[in-house]
């Protein structure tokens, strides 16, 4: 069982076992925000089982940088929905071609469902008259963090879409 650990300003910082998120609340340095509904068993208690903690002091995060996105990285933040056409999306296309310069990066690649990749091929959005259904662009912090949010427990949804560079940066300053 797994804990979703927020720092201090709310933002996803690790994924922990559910033990260790109980062992931190013991030991005072985090609150419980969500549980699991299976406590776990001590010799001498049973302990709620933390979903989501929130710790106490704030954790200054070194930011990592998106460096190059790869395919997995690109249909994780499309959540693999096709960016032409909304359809669950395998694939990755670079919007402005590579042979019309287009680079790899965050913001020129969008993940792509099969039909529509191979109906863009080497055109442009111009030429097919195509439009984008999202802006493509770095993803937010959490989706930088480990594969663990990938695959996310129900209870962590409502502490994940809250987090943004900004959020950090504030609670940073506080
Ligand atoms: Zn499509």
């Amino acid at each position: 069982m797994r804990a979703l650990v927020l720092n201090a300003g709310y933002e996803p910082l690790s994924v922990v076992t559910s033990r260790r998120a109980a062992v931190l609340v013991m030991r005072g340095k985090a609150s419980v925000l969500a549980e699991d509904g299976n406590p776990i068993v001590s010799p001498s208690a049973l302990i709620p089982r933390p979903a989501v903690i929130l710790l106490h002091q704030y954790v200054r995060v070194v930011r990592r940088r998106p460096s190059a996105p790869s395919r997995r990285g690109i249909l994780r933040r499309d959540q693999r929905q096709c960016g032409y056409c909304g359809k669950q999306a395998a694939t990755v296309d670079h919007v402005i071609p590579k042979s019309r310069g287009g680079d790899s990066s965050w913001g020129n690649l969008v993940a792509c469902c099969g039909p529509c990749n191979v109906r863009k091929g080497d055109k442009t959005l111009e030429q097919l008259g195509w439009k984008l259904l999202i802006t493509p662009k770095a993803p937010p912090h959490h989706m930088w963090l480990p594969a663990e949010l990938d695959a996310p427990c129900d209870a962590w949804m409502p502490f994940l879409g809250q987090s943004t560079g900004q959020q950090v940066t504030s609670a940073a300053a506080a």
